[in-house]
């Protein structure tokens, strides 16, 4: 398949891997828009927010939960981060294999732009 995040999960395109388990892998932004800009992603190629089924539910539960884990581990659990997850072209979505932004280390502002 021609997916980038699934090239990542294969090992046929280099990452930075911060975690990894049977059913998430997480990965630091090539592109950082914080401090700590992290990457979570499903191992199952899901495509968009859309496209999510209910089988799915645990592996998007586990996407959440990855985040916080990791929010803990870089230190910034407790001042506060961001999580995003865009969808489709109006929501910024670029890369077609859905994934939970995890940014901290920043004051951020809402709304999002
Ligand atoms: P989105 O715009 O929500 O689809 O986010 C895609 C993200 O993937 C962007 O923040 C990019 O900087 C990031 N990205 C693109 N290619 C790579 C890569 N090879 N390794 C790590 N992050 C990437
Ligand atoms: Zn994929």
């Amino acid at each position: 398949m021609d997916c980038l995040f699934c090239k990542i999960i294969n090992r046929e395109i280099p990452a930075d891997i911060v975690f990894e388990d049977e059913h998430v892998l997480a990965f630091h932004d090539i592109d950082p828009k914080a401090p700590t800009h992290i990457l979570i992603i499903p191992k199952k190629h899901i495509s968009t927010l859309n496209d999510i089924e209910e089988r799915d539910l645990e592996v998007v539960g586990r996407l959440q939960y990855t985040a916080a884990q990791l929010a803990r581990q870089q230190g910034f659990a407790d001042d506060g981060y961001r999580v995003v997850m865009n969808c489709n072209e109006m929501g910024g979505q670029t890369v077609y294999h859905i994934h939970m932004h995890l940014m901290g280390g920043r004051q951020f502002t809402w709304p999002a732009g």
